[in-house]
């Protein structure tokens, strides 16, 4: 075809419009469906082609056939072999989690498009590893076999489970398909992170077991935590067990009883004494705030409120909610370390909702740290979607 650039020829080819195009020069790795202008015949989980409205190449991507993400951008050259591409990306993944993770055997391994290996999760627990598959091209079954092939060749795990989330295999059109390991015999370990210990559990819990992400905001905020701690949202105690290393006393609540039994034995595995009250946070903030109870250091961790754009005003009133009852019973010099893992919640909107609260109880704060997710989950500059978690420590006056 006269004018088709060399870089298509031997892939499908998906032609995207101008604001597609632009979208991909400006550093982005997506393109929505309705900037497709032609996927003619190409096959679900296709490694495709993308080209412009004039046929001249853009890169080479992953395409969906379900989701409203139909291009994931996995290189912007040509690939003639998705084997070897693929192998090299997880050994690059690898390479940096070795120069950017320090005191933990737990962390991410791989992040998706911010690992440019767009639609896979790798999360490594000690001895195990925790893969999640969110989109067509990365199920295929030539696909799995190269990543399991590939991380079991580098990292030598006990065994590598699979976490299936339906929603994301029904929402990508992929048949149901249970949780199950990949690899090897073992679904339990223990891991350490800032020289703490955790119990993990392959096929229980959230996400791929832990929340990884906060890995280094707990060592800041037991930086500068002390005297009584509350916990809000606590899990399995991550932020709890750091907080006691400094901390008279730490308090820490969550609805979730499975949640708070895995805490339990994490303080026991640990040698720490952690009251752990199962509640509904919003009633207990209140009734606590009511009864006049007080604390030096308060940490709010909740879940993602906004989980669209559709509902940001109801999640941010969710904040300012929590922040409110939170300053009405920190102590005066007290410290307050408040999160969001909401995308569609800016960090800039997220400060916002927090001087609110500040300016409704009459507390001044100071920022010491405007912290973000820890460094073995990238921040892509050209791809916002990949910075998520915003987490303030504040000193209260
Ligand atoms: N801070 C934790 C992660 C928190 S995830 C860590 O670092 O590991 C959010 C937690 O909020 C979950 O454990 C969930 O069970 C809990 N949760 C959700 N809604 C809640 C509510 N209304 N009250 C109390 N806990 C809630």
């Amino acid at each position: 075809m006269p004018g088709k650039s060399k870089e298509l020829r031997g892939l499908p080819v998906v032609k995207v419009s101008r604001r597609g195009a632009d979208r991909l020069k400006g550093g982005h790795a997506w393109v929505y469906r309705s900037d497709i202008v032609s996927a003619d015949g190409v096959a679900p989980g296709a490694l495709v082609g993308v080209a412009d409205d004039r046929e001249r190449f853009l890169g080479t991507a992953l395409y969906s056939s379900a989701s409203q993400i139909a291009i994931r951008l996995i290189s912007r050259d040509a690939v003639k072999d998705l084997d070897s591409l693929l192998r090299r990306r997880i050994q690059d993944a690898i390479a940096y989690r070795e120069r950017v993770v320090r005191d933990t055997d737990a962390y991410r391994i791989v992040f998706s498009e911010a690992d440019f290996l767009p639609g896979l999760i790798v999360d490594r627990y000690n001895d195990l590893l925790s893969l999640q598959v969110l989109t067509q091209a990365m199920d295929t079954d030539a696909v799995r076999q190269i990543i399991v092939s590939e991380l079991e060749a580098r990292l030598r795990p006990a065994a590598i489970a699979e976490r299936v989330d339906p929603r994301v295999r029904e929402l990508e059109q992929l048949p149901a398909r249970p949780s199950g390991l990949l690899q090897g015999e073992k679904t339990s370990t223990v891991f350490s992170m800032n020289g703490l210990r955790f119990h993990y559990e392959a096929f229980e819990g959230q996400k791929t077991g832990a929340f990884l992400d906060q890995r280094e905001n707990y060592a800041a905020a037991a930086q500068y935590a002390r005297g009584e701690a509350l916990d809000v949202f606590c899990y399995h105690g991550g932020f709890a067990l750091h907080l006691a290393q400094q901390c008279s006393k730490v308090t820490g609540v969550d609805s979730s009883r499975p949640a708070l039994e895995i805490a339990d034995r994490n303080a026991a595995l640990n040698g720490r004494e952690i009251e752990w009250i199962e509640a509904n946070a919003f009633d207990l903030l209140r009734d606590y705030a009511s009864a006049g109870q007080q604390y030096d250091t308060i940490v709010l961790d909740p879940p993602g409120f906004a989980k669209s754009k559709n509902n940001l005003e109801t999640a941010l009133r969710g904040y300012k909610e929590l922040n409110l009852r939170a300053l009405k019973m920190l102590r005066p010099g007290g410290i307050l370390v408040t999160c969001s893992c909401s995308y569609h919640v800016s960090s800039g909107k997220f400060t916002e909702v927090v001087a609110e609260a500040a300016r409704d109880m009459h507390r001044n704060l100071r920022i010491v740290e405007n912290r973000t997710q820890a460094k073995d989950h990238p921040i892509l500059l050209t791809v916002p979607e990949t910075a998520y978690l915003k987490c303030l420590v504040l000193s209260v006056s």
